[in-house]
């Protein structure tokens, strides 16, 4: 256990050192179970989306994508059964009176000092507003815990507007809260989440095909971005354990260093929602009416950046030291490429530098300059960010118009025409 901790402080550190996450409101303190992304963290997020967004919505030809409100109509989650059955189990401890989810611990005594825990009791987890000037409880409103309400609210709507034939399905990424009783492992379990997810709607009679396919997707999905194979695991959920409306649901689970924990959900949700939402389909052709099923792939985005940062974190010992690297695939690295002149003091190097960088900027964007301490620190700080590629103008480059790139996971550098740099960076982001 304690390698294991001492792994997740390595990371959290490194996290908040390089600026991929923050503390939420850290000068105040914090807020429990909220966290901020820095510059590197909101690339490497995006990077990850945008690679869902392409795979589950752009590059398919039955996919529709949406971006629906935060905060809906309070009937919303009464018709989905979320008011008054959103809730966790909670159990306080008598003596420090710290709440626990009582399915996380085990027996009846605190797991921090001992104490009796109390009775099991519901806690709803919904983050509740008010809409409006007036405090009354017709303005209450939710902050939504999952964004899957706002694709079933319209789906009229996309039909009416793009007439799709069955099997079709709506995906969006967005935000969803939830009070966690209590957050922890850094972004695995915060009260703030973003969530990419899609629902698609088949005929009942096709729904094992669909689900298979998305399970297969899923699969795809880790594997683009680079989570290693043997540390994905897919578990059957059974029958108690799923929710009520749910036929079959997969979790997929991740080795995180605290543990064998779920990463993302697919599920089956059969006619469950659409028909609390009274909503339904015609096809045409069988002119017929009924209510469409709906399979669920449900992926988190804040649990895929731990798992990412977790599995690409590697110490490689030289000698006495250590060197470590984040081994991030060149598509999810929040920077692609480092350029660097030699010395810092040198004009002739640091122009030169500049107009590589501008260009490899303009074509990829997650470019970075690096002239900070000599070149050896420059690769230590790019190899903890993840940076596949560092590119190094030297007093030959003025000559003959060639670089060192250095490639992060070998050390290895080679010498290579900046006409050609491009083109090699292109091929190995693909
Ligand atoms: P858990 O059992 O861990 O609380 P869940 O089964 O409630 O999770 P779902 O409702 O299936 O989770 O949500 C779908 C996905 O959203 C999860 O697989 C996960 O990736 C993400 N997710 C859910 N809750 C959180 C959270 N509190 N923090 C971060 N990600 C979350």
């Amino acid at each position: 256990m304690a390698a294991e901790k001492d792994i997740m402080e390595k990371i959290i550190s490194l996290a908040k050192r390089r600026g991929f996450v923050y503390q939420g409101s850290e000068i105040y303190g914090g807020l429990a179970g909220t966290w901020d992304y820095g510059p590197l963290g909101v690339s490497l997020k995006n990077n990850v989306k945008n690679i869902w967004w392409k795979q589950f919505v752009e590059s398919r030809t039955d996919m529709f994508g949406l971006d629906a409100a935060i905060l809906m109509n309070p009937k919303v989650w009464e018709a989905s059964g979320h008011v008054g059955g959103f809730s966790d189990p909670l159990v306080e401890c008598a003596k420090c009176h710290k709440r626990f989810r009582s399915d996380h611990v085990e027996g009846n005594n605190c797991p921090e000092c001992s104490g009796v825990l109390g009775e099991a009791r519901q806690f709803d987890m919904m983050f509740k507003t008010n809409i409006g000037a007036t405090e009354d409880p017709d303005s209450i409103s939710y902050l939504r815990p999952e964004t899957a309400q706002g694709i079933f609210v319209n789906f009229k709507n996309v039909v009416d507007s793009f007439s799709p034939k069955l099997p079709f399905g709506i995906g969006q990424i967005g935000k969803a809260f939830r009070n966690e009783i209590a957050p922890r492992d850094f972004i695995f379990r915060v009260r703030e989440l973003e969530q990419m997810e899609v629902e698609y709607f088949v005929r009942e009679s096709d729904w094992e095909t669909y689900f298979e396919a998305w399970r297969r997707e899923i699969v795809h999905f880790t594997e683009v971005i680079g989570l290693p194979k043997n540390m994905v695991h897919e578990v059957e959920v059974e029958g108690d354990d799923r929710a009520h409306y749910s036929k079959r649901t997969i979790d997929f689970e991740f080795d995180f260093p605290f543990g064998q924990k779920e990463l993302y959900g697919l599920a089956y949700r059969g006619d469950y929602d659409l028909t609390n939402h009274k909503l339904n389909y015609f096809d045409q052709e069988a002119n017929e009416r009924f209510v469409p099923h709906v399979i669920e792939p449900s992926l988190g985005v804040d649990r895929t950046i731990l798992a990412l940062l977790t599995s690409a974190y590697t110490e490689e010992k030289l000698g006495d030291d250590v060197r470590v690297y984040l081994k991030l695939k060149p598509s999810v690295a929040p920077i692609i490429v480092a350029v660097s002149p030699l010395l810092k003091n040198k004009p002739e190097l640091v122009e030169k530098a500049q107009s590589v960088f501008a260009d490899l900027k303009r074509e990829f964007g997650r470019v970075m300059f690096d002239d900070n301490g000599n070149i050896g620190k420059r690769y230590r700080r790019q190899d903890e960010i993840g940076t596949p590629f560092c590119v190094t103008i030297d007093f030959d480059s003025l000559d003959d118009d060639t670089v060192t790139v250095r490639s992060r996971d070998t050390a290895e550098q080679e010498r290579m025409s900046i006409d050609k740099l491009g083109e090699y960076i292109a091929e190995k982001i693909k």
